[in-house]
């Protein structure tokens, strides 16, 4: 057996893939809007040029978890752009979310009231939007607390400190079953919110699975991350039935050769689970390598004919399986298998980004 290294990793991004599984949402989910979700480094596209694309694309709507991300979604967006953060933060992160016109996602009673003081010394109101718990038990309202919340956010919202601009929750997207109980406990909240007298005219529920397959569940917005990045839910439909692909490929190339197989420079791999030693193979050309080893200094191979220093081997992407195949393979999910490239490996963009 001969020995290869492979080095020069790269993440290689195709925005033009990623502009089409956009037109394949939107017009899925239509009329429903798109809330683009971009936490994680837009699931470790490099959020920069995923917003900016997507901006191009008409996506008014992005979700960004944490206010670091917003703001660096702000930066990125187009003129107008609405940006939502749901994580609960202390008084200054509120400030600067406020100071770029950031929407916040409120679960908790205190966030409300120091959203509303930040605001009303800002001399500024925060477009919120009230989170019911639905039943994953994360964050949000219960449903109990809910009609007196609703009521304190219409006195916060007549005071001038807020204005109550949407309702939402999130479901586990596991069972229909449950995903039908949390909707019914979203629509009682809508109604309370409704005779508390506040519009929420923004309601989003659903993430992927459930905006794609489910019509009642989309409501007038959809968060939708990983179906808008190629990365199918797994145990669910195909890529093909689906009508989306993956967006991005893991790269590397060939470098030396030596006894034993192909060894895969450790920046190539670096972060990938090594229990996929034995599930994933390279693809090389027209041809197929297994993984044999997936190790902290070096990853093996096993060599194919006619194997040369230089040659470029796919990972995984677009030509190859695909993260959420590889993530079936060892009990995880997609988002999961890209998460964990590693940020040191570059990021490379085909496709217009500005
Ligand atoms: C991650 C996330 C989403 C998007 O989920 P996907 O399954 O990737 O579409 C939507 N809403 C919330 C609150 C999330 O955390």
């Amino acid at each position: 057996m001969t020995l290869w290294e492979v080095a020069e990793p790269a993440l290689v991004i195709d925005l033009d893939v990623f502009a089409a599984n956009l037109r394949v949402v939107r017009s899925r989910i239509a009329p429903a809007d798109l809330m683009l979700v971009v936490k994680d480094d837009a699931y470790g596209h490099g959020l920069a040029e995923i917003v900016a694309r997507a901006s191009i694309e008409g996506v008014r709507w992005f979700g960004a978890f944490d206010v670091a991300g917003a703001l660096a979604t702000r930066a990125a967006a187009a003129e107008g752009a609405r940006v939502f953060a749901w994580l609960t933060v202390g008084a200054e992160e509120i400030a600067e979310a406020l100071d770029a016109d950031i929407d916040l996602g409120v679960g908790d009673e205190s966030f409300l009231e120091d959203v509303a003081t930040v605001a009303l010394s800002a001399g500024t109101r925060a477009r919120v939007h009230l989170k019911i718990d639905t039943g994953l038990h994360r964050n949000g309202i219960r449903p109990e607390a809910w009609p007196a919340f609703v009521r304190r956010a219409r006195d916060l919202e007549r005071a001038g400190a807020v204005e109550v601009v949407g309702v939402w929750s999130h479901i586990a997207e596991s069972s229909d079953d449950e995903d039908d109980d949390a909707r019914g406990v979203f629509d009682e909240a809508l109604r309370e919110a409704d005779s508390a007298g506040l519009a929420a005219t923004h309601r989003h529920l659903s993430a992927s699975a459930a905006s794609f397959a489910r019509p009642e569940f989309r409501y007038g917005l959809a968060r939708v991350g990983a179906f808008c990045y190629g990365i199918r839910s797994a145990g669910g439909p195909d890529e093909a039935g689906l009508g989306i692909s993956p967006i991005a490929s893991l790269e590397a190339s060939v470098t030396a050769v030596g006894p034993g197989g192909v060894t895969v420079n450790v920046g190539a791999l670096h972060g990938l689970f090594s229990n996929l030693a034995g599930h994933a193979y390279v693809t090389a050309g027209r041809q197929h390598s297994e993984l044999i080893a997936v190790g902290r200094a070096s990853s093996t191979v096993a060599p194919w004919t006619g194997a040369a220093v230089g040659d470029r081997v796919t990972v995984l992407g677009s030509h190859a399986q695909t993260a959420t195949s590889l993530a079936e393979a060892i009990d995880t999910v997609g988002e999961e298998v890209l998460l964990r490239v590693s940020p040191l490996v570059p990021r490379q963009y085909r496709g217009k980004t500005a």
